[in-house]
């Protein structure tokens, strides 16, 4: 099954992500993940990047529809696979259908502003890929990932003035997605909900009658 998963920042995205991939044995792809790494690494893709995103704001088309021709090419994606975080304009749509990549369903977490507001101030992450919330995802013990044993951070990009970027970002650029997808018919959405588990079996449940397709 050839999955996007669509939702504003803080949505729960990557969490959700994370429980798709382990059901049905699919690598996710996340295109915020792979930019992060490549600014910590130093790469040229990330000295690239690190301008927009520490602002909030897209990384250039061309240079995100690179990474993903590249993470599409390889093996491990020919069972299927889930975007996160991509695409998130409309060109870069475009340049998907353009690759001739064959998408079954475009999955929505829709999350009300303010929720997004207030979760993204507990956000706590690892350089591991790990999430938490100080609220809602606690570690087991505080500020030490329960899966690696490293300290958490805030990242960066979640202080509150560049939140409201990429909730800015989201609306005008990402959000008109929806449409493009609706259209194509392939669009289902999904109310977040507080507890993630819940949401996620809302996930399970909109996914469910795309697999006999994929
Ligand atoms: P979130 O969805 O919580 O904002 P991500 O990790 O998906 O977090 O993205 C972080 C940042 O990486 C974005 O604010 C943006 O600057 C950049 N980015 C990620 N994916 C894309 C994309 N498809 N196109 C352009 N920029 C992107
Ligand atoms: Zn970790």
């Amino acid at each position: 099954m050839n999955i996007i998963l669509m939702g504003a920042p803080g949505a729960g995205k990557g969490t959700q992500s994370a429980r798709i991939s382990e059901k049905y044995q699919i690598p996710a792809i996340a295109t915020g993940d792979i930019l992060r790494g490549a600014m910590k690494a130093g790469t040229e893709l990330g000295k690239a990047a690190k301008s927009y995103v520490d602002a909030g704001q897209l990384v250039p088309d061309s240079v995100v529809i690179g990474i993903i021709k590249e993470y599409l090419a390889t093996d491990n994606c020919k069972n299927g696979f889930i975007l996160d975080g991509f695409p998130r304009s409309i060109p870069q749509a475009e340049a998907l259908d353009e690759m001739g990549v064959q998408i079954d369903v475009v999955l929505s977490i829709e999350v009300a502003d303010e929720k997004i507001i207030e979760r993204m101030s507990g956000r706590r992450v690892c350089s591991c890929g790990a999430s938490y919330h100080v609220v809602y995802i606690p570690p087991k013990k505080e500020d030490v990932c329960d899966k690696c044993g490293a300290a958490l951070y805030v990242r960066a990009d979640d202080a509150a003035e560049t939140v409201k970027n990429r909730l800015d970002t989201f609306h005008a650029q990402t959000e008109p997605l929806k449409e493009y997808y609706s259209k194509k018919g392939i669009l289902v959405t999904v109310e977040g909900q507080e507890e993630v588990a819940d949401t996620t079996a809302l996930v399970f449940k909109a996914l469910a009658p795309f697999e006999a397709q994929a």
